[in-house]
């Protein structure tokens, strides 16, 4: 993870600059800040959590019940961390931290061996694809936090203003596609990101629920709610009560691709699987959904860590 501690000092330091340089300025100019220069060394952050997934969301916090172990795999010393659950088969979660294997208490290490070796290929080939995945992200030149800085939002890109205010306040202008942020004295990097990812969040809200109205009348269908969602891996889910998330992070993409999501999980009100009866349905509302779906991977994975 980068270090937040490196950019708000940046920030702080932006603020600052703000400040003297609309002090300085002459009268007729900009207004000047009534606010005084924050202290350079007054910056109060606190580094973001550290976002450590568990590969299981229904088993217990990490505590003493599990262990890291290694096993050699053909060529390949292979980590994972052990748990052991009340379930009745061995379960195997690959995440960027690593592999992780769930198993019942009675399991001998040599049954979970073997099991390991009999899904070596899966488990080699999915860890590959997490270190790909998390190299190209860090390839990624990270997101600075400044005025003017660059963000994704539907397909295309907003520019962020920021300026110091009296009060937190958050204004967009959809004709400049500027996202204006009003920041208080003392404002951290945090703080910043979080209102950020709140406005996001807002009009994900608004628009998903649109798309949803939209493709379910096309579809015929009724949906029984809708919530956002911030899962790493999904875009989108449906449960047997027809209710839906979409994963708020889609207001990124471009509208095709946040209507193929709605599109797809709204299908799973008729189909709870992948079967061609599914793909069928979905088709007949969004018939673009093969390019839309390959798209959204590729997007997906182009995507610069903004929150991280
Ligand atoms: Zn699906």
């Amino acid at each position: 993870m980068r270090n937040a501690r490196h950019f708000a000092p940046r920030l702080q330091r932006w603020l600052a600059e703000k400040a003297e340089a609309q002090q300085e300025a002459p009268p007729a100019a900009a207004p000047s800040s009534p606010f005084p220069v924050p202290a350079p060394a007054a910056v109060n952050l606190l580094r973001p959590p550290v976002q450590l997934r568990r590969p299981d969301p229904t088993s217990p916090p990490v505590s003493g019940d599990q262990d890291k172990r290694q096993l050699l795999v053909g060529e390949y010393i292979l980590e994972y961390v052990l748990k052991r659950s009340s379930r009745h088969s061995i379960g195997f979660t690959v995440d960027d931290t690593g592999l992780y294997v769930t198993a019942p208490k009675r399991c001998t290490l040599g049954d979970i061996d073997n099991a390991i070796r009999a899904k070596q290929h899966w488990i080699l080939s999915k860890l590959d694809e997490r270190r790909q995945r998390r190299a190209a992200r860090l390839e990624k030149p990270p997101m600075v936090w400044e005025d003017g800085a660059k963000l994704p939002y539907l397909g295309g890109e907003i520019t962020l203003r920021l300026y110091h205010a009296p009060r937190n306040r958050t204004e967009f202008d959809p004709t400049a596609m500027e996202l204006a942020m009003g920041l208080v004295q003392g404002a951290t990097e945090q703080l910043l990101k979080e209102r950020v990812k709140s406005w996001y969040k807002a009009q994900a809200e608004g628009l998903f629920q649109q798309r949803l109205d939209l493709y379910a009348a096309r579809l015929g269908v009724q949906y029984a709610g809708f919530s956002l969602s911030s899962a790493d891996t999904r875009w989108g889910s449906c449960t047997v009560q027809r209710t839906i998330r979409l994963n708020w992070k889609l207001i990124h993409f471009s509208l095709p691709l946040i209507d193929y999501v709605a599109a797809h999980e709204l299908a799973h009100i008729l189909e709870m699987n992948h079967s061609p009866r599914f793909w069928a349905n979905v088709g007949r509302i969004y018939p673009q959904y093969e390019e839309a779906k390959q798209l959204l991977r590729k997007r997906a994975a182009e995507l610069p860590p903004l929150f991280t």
